[in-house]
């Protein structure tokens, strides 16, 4: 048995033997969140932890250091976890271990490019960077704990923390389900940092908030030849020019122009001299859609427009959806209750005018696979100080998080988780034997 492993028994041990917490039908206690959230021993920590998650990216299953460092806070602050599930992600636990179970989300990679931005606590691992903000969702969601920790008493359930991996394409919130991590819990809440959006705001939607993506890559092969006597060869390069053309065809003229979707061909490759017909052309892209019936649709016609087109130029095709490497990610879909919910508290949290609404995005968020199974939440939270720079968008060489945001975000997951668990315990009080109490 590791230390982690024994530390884990032993909290486990703690906390169910813990004394009976003092239940509160008020939800007075977390009115202090945001102010908690600012104070140094919160705000300052915060910056700490994501500074050095910063200076340390780690790739999709391979956030061995971030999930060793968010496990040490967790053991500091004394919170029972679960270690390891799906590879590095890691699951704490704060309340009375009982349901009503109520999950908050913080991813953790990074992507494989190289900080161009020059400052203190720069990417310390060349051609690795935190350009999407996962290092403070992680920050933030400890920030929560901390301070739903020193409230422990009052919540009347279980927050569960969830620490994702290999949100950037790798689906670690899928592996999270799989592995059976989410059973029993009501509702879950994530948050994305947004460099568009003012400080001390956030914005969301009910319904559809991401689409959904898909990749798909495929082979078009003819037989190569000399280029000055093409009869004797069979072109792929001609194939795949229509193939491509035809491709746009099916969001132009097949999908409903009120149900968005996108067919982009980002990738070609094949031949490399001036007077040769190449043998083969490779050819990928990707697909976005918000219903799993449009993409599924979409999915279909592609394979058929590939293989059909190419057959027309006398070429086979051979199309993958690269399901394995970079699975499907269902599209981003907020639940209708928990939005009239969300408003509510981020209104208390922020003011009534800093809760605003957002047209739904192109770009999907692995946050969808949580949807899937139970009502789930996603909103984008604020950073940008208008009158102190600009902020460029996620996925930039030059992506800067305004750490000012970590208190909103942290306060923000701290009041839904313990207000749901009221809330929950108000709509229905929990009878005691009705659900398995076993996460
Ligand atoms: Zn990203
Ligand atoms: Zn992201």
């Amino acid at each position: 048995m590791g230390l982690d492993k024994w530390v884990n028994f032993f909290m486990i041990l703690s906390f169910f033997a813990a004394t009976t917490p003092i239940f509160s039908d008020s939800s007075s206690f977390t009115s202090k969140f945001l102010d908690l959230a600012k104070e140094p021993h919160v705000f300052d920590w915060m910056v700490d932890i994501r500074r050095k998650i910063h200076e340390n990216p780690e790739m999709g299953f391979e956030e061995f250091k971030t999930s060793e460092l968010i496990r040490s806070e967790l053991r500091k602050l004394e919170i029972p976890y679960k270690y390891p599930v799906a590879i590095t992600g890691v699951i704490g636990y704060i309340g009375t271990g009982k349901p009503p179970f109520v999950a908050l989300r913080a991813d953790m990679d990074a992507l494989l490019m190289q900080e161009l931005g020059d400052w203190e606590h720069k990417s310390k691992v060349p051609g690795k960077m935190h350009a999407c903000g996962h290092d403070a969702h992680v920050a933030m969601l400890l920030g929560a704990a901390k301070i739903l920790k020193e409230h422990e008493k009052y919540i009347p359930g279980t927050v569960v923390l969830v620490f994702q991996p290999a949100e950037e394409g790798g689906g670690g919130a899928k592996k999270i389900v799989d592995v059976g991590a989410l059973q029993n819990i009501s509702a879950i809440f994530g948050l994305h940092v947004a460099p568009h959006i003012p400080l001390g705001e956030v914005a969301s939607r009910s319904g559809p908030m991401g689409a959904g993506s898909s990749l798909f890559e495929a082979r078009i092969s003819g037989k190569g030849g000399h280029a000055a006597i093409p009869h004797h060869a069979i072109d792929p390069i001609l194939a795949a020019s229509n193939v491509i053309v035809s491709l746009q065809h099916l969001v132009s003229r097949e999908a409903d122009p009120l149900d968005s979707q996108v067919v982009t061909v980002g990738k070609i490759q094949g031949g490399g001299a001036f007077n040769v017909i190449p043998d083969s052309v490779t050819i990928g892209g990707t697909i976005r859609a918000f219903s799993k019936e449009s993409m599924m649709q979409l999915r279909q016609r592609i394979e058929q427009v590939i293989i059909g087109q190419a057959a027309v130029q006398r070429c086979n095709a051979t199309v993958s959806f690269l399901d394995k490497e970079k699975p499907y990610i269902p599209p981003t879909i907020n639940n209708d209750d928990l939005h009239e919910y969300f408003q509510s508290v981020a209104t208390s949290v922020l003011g009534v005018d800093k809760v605003k609404g957002t047209q739904p995005m192109m770009g999907s968020e692995d946050f969808s696979f949580y949807q899937e199974v139970i009502p789930g939440y996603f909103f984008l939270l604020g950073m940008v100080n208008a009158s102190v720079e600009h902020l460029e968008s996620a996925h930039s060489p030059y992506f800067k998080i305004n750490e000012d945001a970590l208190p909103y975000g942290a306060a923000l997951h701290a009041s839904l988780s313990a207000r749901y668990l009221l809330k929950l315990n108000r709509d229905v009080p929990v009878v005691e034997g009705k659900y398995n109490d076993e996460l």
